[in-house]
């Protein structure tokens, strides 16, 4: 639940803080590393650029590296309320014939749960019984020097000038404040030059079992979380601008089995008056940190939605940065930044290379090309496929060990 508060009530609660902590964007990242911090004593201050907390809603299948953020605020069984658990994982040939289910629940579970659950069901479950932020808040200028930050923060029009010791920049893949943080610095940016509509399809009795379709120009995934299933339908963009029912219609036609799952599917992206439209592009930013700014979640790599980890990585984030940051001080705040990002920034590019590899392999528009990949999808498991994410979720980082060692090497400086 959101607590909407004047930005100047969050600074005043902020000011007495040893670190006076900005964090912009009160999405998945930011939501999580503010709560994370409070949780720890300190307030930072939230602001967030819609007028209140209700987004257009879509799917997140969650991975495993969720979890410690979700412990260390208590939640995990609220979270486990608010979503489902993936069991299965469908695959559908170009045609619309099942090819294989692969337990994926079982193969993650080593490492945890891997869960459904809708973007507003997980923005409740992470702001809790309370989380201060302030709506219709964004930075509109920004400039660092050794001793501080100032901001200047425009709410609902009005601006205030306010000096902060830190800012996180947790305002997703089109950032605007990280070009006010890095200055010219290119991001680099994959466009897959395709994209397509998110819509909601009524739950089934299979809401364990999430499926995808990979065709030949086209692409269907449904996903399931508590009450419904969660479906992307996506295409080139040149064929997308024919318009959602168009291009439901022609993907039906291209089918030899049309699956009443698939069918339903279709039938709510057709109908949908106004379905979420999604460009598949990610983005990369060259730094993630300076002595007192640093990028989170999607603003420091957004992802395409191919692994299905974006939102994972984010929390991951998010909790590391926020367990380095018990450590911090004024004094040593710069250099765990910066261990921070040498240590996190590898893991996430892992994470959005895997993703990247997975969209070379599923956007393409040839028939020939989507056999073949049929024909190698019999002898590559899933498990293979999301190979570099289990290493991932089997080597955890420990915030603590990357900031004692830091901060026990400042001490006998
Ligand atoms: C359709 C779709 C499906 C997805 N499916 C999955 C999935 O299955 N699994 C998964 O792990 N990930 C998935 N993702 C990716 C996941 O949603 C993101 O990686 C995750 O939300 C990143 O969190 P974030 O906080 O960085 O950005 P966001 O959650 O996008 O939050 C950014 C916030 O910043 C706010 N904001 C923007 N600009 C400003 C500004 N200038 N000032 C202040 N606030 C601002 C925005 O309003 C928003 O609230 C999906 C994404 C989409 C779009």
């Amino acid at each position: 639940m959101f607590t909407p508060t004047p930005v100047e009530k969050q600074y005043e609660q902020a000011a007495p803080d040893d670190l006076r902590i900005l964090v912009v964007g009160a999405g998945i990242a930011g939501i999580t590393v503010a709560q994370l911090l409070r949780n720890d004593g300190r307030h930072p201050v939230l602001i967030e650029r819609a007028d209140d907390g209700s987004h257009p809603g879509y799917m997140l299948a969650l991975m495993p590296m969720a979890e410690p953020a979700l412990d260390d605020l208590g939640l995990r069984d609220r979270y486990r309320a608010a979503s489902v658990q993936f069991e299965h994982y469908g695959m559908r040939s170009h045609t619309g014939r099942l090819m294989r289910v692969d337990p994926i629940g079982q193969i993650l579970s080593r490492n945890g749960d891997y869960r459904g659950i809708s973007r507003g069901a997980l923005i409740d479950v992470l702001t809790g019984d309370g989380c201060t932020v302030s709506f219709g808040s964004t930075v509109t200028a920004l400039t660092e020097t050794p001793e501080a930050v100032r901001v200047c923060v425009s709410e609902a029009g009005v601006a205030h000038e306010l000096e902060f010791d830190l800012v996180i920049v947790a305002d997703g893949i089109h950032s605007d404040t990280r070009e006010l943080v890095l200055g010219g610095a290119p991001v680099e940016v994959v466009d897959t030059e395709w994209g397509g509509w998110v819509a909601w399809a009524p739950a089934d009795d299979k809401l364990d079992t999430g499926e995808e379709l990979w065709g030949a120009g086209n692409f269907v995934g449904l996903y399931p979380v508590a009450g419904g299933i969660g479906v992307f339908l996506g295409g080139p963009r040149s064929d997308t601008a024919a318009g959602a029912p168009a291009f439901a219609e022609r993907f039906r036609k291209a089918l030899k089995v049309v699956d009443p799952r698939i069918d339903r599917a279709l039938d709510a992206v057709a109908t949908d008056p106004d379905p979420y439209y999604w460009a598949l592009t990610d983005c990369r930013a060259p730094q993630w940190t300076t002595g007192r700014t640093v990028l989170l979640g999607d603003a420091a790599a957004g992802f395409l939605p191919t692994a299905g980890i974006g939102a994972g990585m984010a929390m991951e984030s998010a909790w590391i940065l926020a367990g380095v940051l018990r450590h911090a001080d004024r004094r040593v705040l710069a250099r765990l930044l910066g261990a921070y990002e040498r240590a996190q920034r590898p893991r996430v590019q892992t994470a959005q290379d895997n993703s990247r590899q997975l969209a070379n392999l599923m956007f393409h528009r040839s028939r020939t090309l989507a056999v073949l990949r049929e024909v190698a999808m019999r002898f590559v498991s899933v498990e293979t496929a999301i190979g570099p994410i289990r290493r991932l979720l089997r080597e955890q980082l420990d915030p603590d060990a990357i900031a004692k060692s830091l901060v026990a090497g400042a001490v006998t400086e």
